[in-house]
C-alpha cells in the first residue's frame, strides 16, 4: 500500500511514527534504500533565513523524529542539544534572539547552506540529509521554490507583515493575525516526485497538523490539492473539543475565518478533497456533509495510542477506497 502524507512539524511527525508502526515499516538498515511505502510531502512555508542559514523547521522535525534524533520533550530540535552558538550570536548583538538555534542543529543548517551555495535544490538537499537519518519514509519538500508564510498584524494603528516564525515564536500568536499569506505560493511548483507520488498513491492521509499553516500551505502549492482530489483522502483532526491539542492553531483558524472545531476544519478542507475524517470522542456526533466522520480517541499520548490512531485512519481509508471503487 502506497501512502502520501502532507505533514507539518510536531503533530505530523508524531503521527508518522505511528503510521510507520501500523504499516510495519521499520527504519531500513544502513545501505538499504529508504522504503517507498510512505511519501511525506513536508511543509516548507515555515522556512526562514536567519544568520545566513536557511532553516526548514518542519522538514527537520519530521527527519529528526523519524530518524531518532529529536528532543522528545520539546518535540523539535536535536536530542541532547546545547545552545552555545545561539549565546555567542547574541553576544555579537545578532538579531533575532527569539529563535532556538541549537548547536547540533546548526550542523544540519551548515550542510544545507553549503549545498544551497553549490546550487542544489531543497529536494536534493533533503534527500542528502536523510541519508544520515534514514527516516524510513520518502521525505519530499512540497516545493523547491521559496514560499514563506507571512502574517499581517496591526501594531500602534499600523499594519505590517511579519514572518510566520516571528508571529508564532516571538509573539506566541498573541497579536491577532489579520491575514495569513503564503508569499510565493502562487508561483511555486510542486517539488520533483510530489505529483507522481500522489498519482501512484492508494491513499492520502492528512495527519493532525496545523490545518492552516501546515496542511493549508502544502495544499496551496498549485497542482497539489488538485492531484489529491481524485484520491481517497482521510484525515485526523488536530482540533479536539474546540481547541488545538498543542500550539495556537486556533489563532490561525480565526485569521482565516474558520471556527476552531473538528467539523469546521473538515468543512474548510472541503468535501471534494476529504472522504473520511477522524474526530475525537469528545467530538462524537460531528457531521459534515459529504464526509464520512468517525469518532475515536485522538490523543497521541504514547506510541501505542498513536499507532492505533494511524491504524484507524488506514482502516477508514481502505473502507472508503473500496466504496469509491475503481476511482482510486
Ligand atoms: P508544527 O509544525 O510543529 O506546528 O506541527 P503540525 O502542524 O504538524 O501540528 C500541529 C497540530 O498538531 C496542532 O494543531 C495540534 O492541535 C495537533 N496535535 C498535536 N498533538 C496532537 C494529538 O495528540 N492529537 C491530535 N489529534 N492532534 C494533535
Ligand atoms: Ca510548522
Amino acid at each position: 500500500m502506497r501512502i502520501v502524507v502532507p505533514a507539518g512539524g510536531i503533530g505530523g511527525a508524531r503521527f508518522l511514527r505511528g503510521l510507520k508502526a501500523a504499516l510495519g515499516v521499520d527504519a531500513p538498515t544502513p545501505g538499504e534504500q529508504s522504503t517507498d511505502a510512505i511519501t511525506v510531502i513536508g511543509n516548507t512555508g515555515d522556512d526562514i533565513t536567519l544568520f545566513g542559514l536557511r532553516i526548514c523547521p518542519d522538514l527537520d522535525t519530521v527527519m529528526y523524529t523519524l530518524g531518532g534524533g529529536i528532543d522528545e520533550e520539546r518535540g523539535w530540535g536535536r536530542a541532547e542539544e546545547t545552545f552555545t552558538v545561539k549565546e555567542e550570536l547574541a553576544a555579537y548583538g545578532m538579531r533575532p534572539t527569539w529563535f532556538g538555534l541549537g548547536d547540533r542543529d546548526t550542523a544540519t543548517h551548515i550542510v544545507r547552506a553549503q549545498m544551497i551555495a553549490a546550487g542544489y535544490p531543497l529536494s536534493a538537499i533533503t534527500e542528502a540529509l536523510c541519508d544520515r537519518w534514514r527516516p524510513g519514509v520518502r521525505l519530499l519538500p512540497m516545493t523547491d521554490d521559496q514560499v514563506e508564510t507571512h502574517v499581517v498584524i496591526e501594531e500602534d494603528g499600523k499594519r505590517r507583515a511579519i514572518h510566520f516564525q516571528e508571529w508564532w515564536i516571538r509573539y506566541r500568536a498573541s497579536v491577532p493575525a489579520l491575514s495569513i499569506v503564503g508569499v510565493g505560493a502562487e508561483d511555486a511548483a510542486p517539488a520533483p516526485g510530489v505529483l507522481k507520488a500522489i498519482a501512484e498513491a492508494d491513499l492520502v492521509v492528512l495527519p493532525p497538523s496545523n490545518p492552516v499553516v501546515s496542511v493549508g500551505s502544502i495544499l496551496n502549492v498549485p497542482g497539489i490539492r488538485e492531484a489529491m482530489v481524485d484520491k481517497t483522502v482521510v484525515g485526523v483532526s488536530p482540533i479536539i473539543g474546540g481547541a488545538p491539542v498543542r500550539g495556537m492553531a486556533d489563532a490561525c483558524l480565526t485569521a482565516i475565518g474558520v471556527e476552531t472545531s473538528a467539523g469546521a476544519v473538515a468543512a474548510h478542507l472541503g468535501a471534494d478533497l476529504l472522504d473520511g475524517w477522524l474526530v475525537d470522542e469528545a467530538d462524537a456526533g460531528t457531521e459534515v456533509e459529504g464526509i464520512e466522520v468517525r469518532s475515536r480517541p485522538l490523543y497521541m499520548s504514547d506510541p501505542a495510542a498513536t499507532e492505533a490512531i494511524a491504524g484507524a485512519a488506514l482502516d477508514l481509508g481502505r473502507e472508503l477506497a473500496g466504496r469509491k471503487g475503481g476511482r482510486g
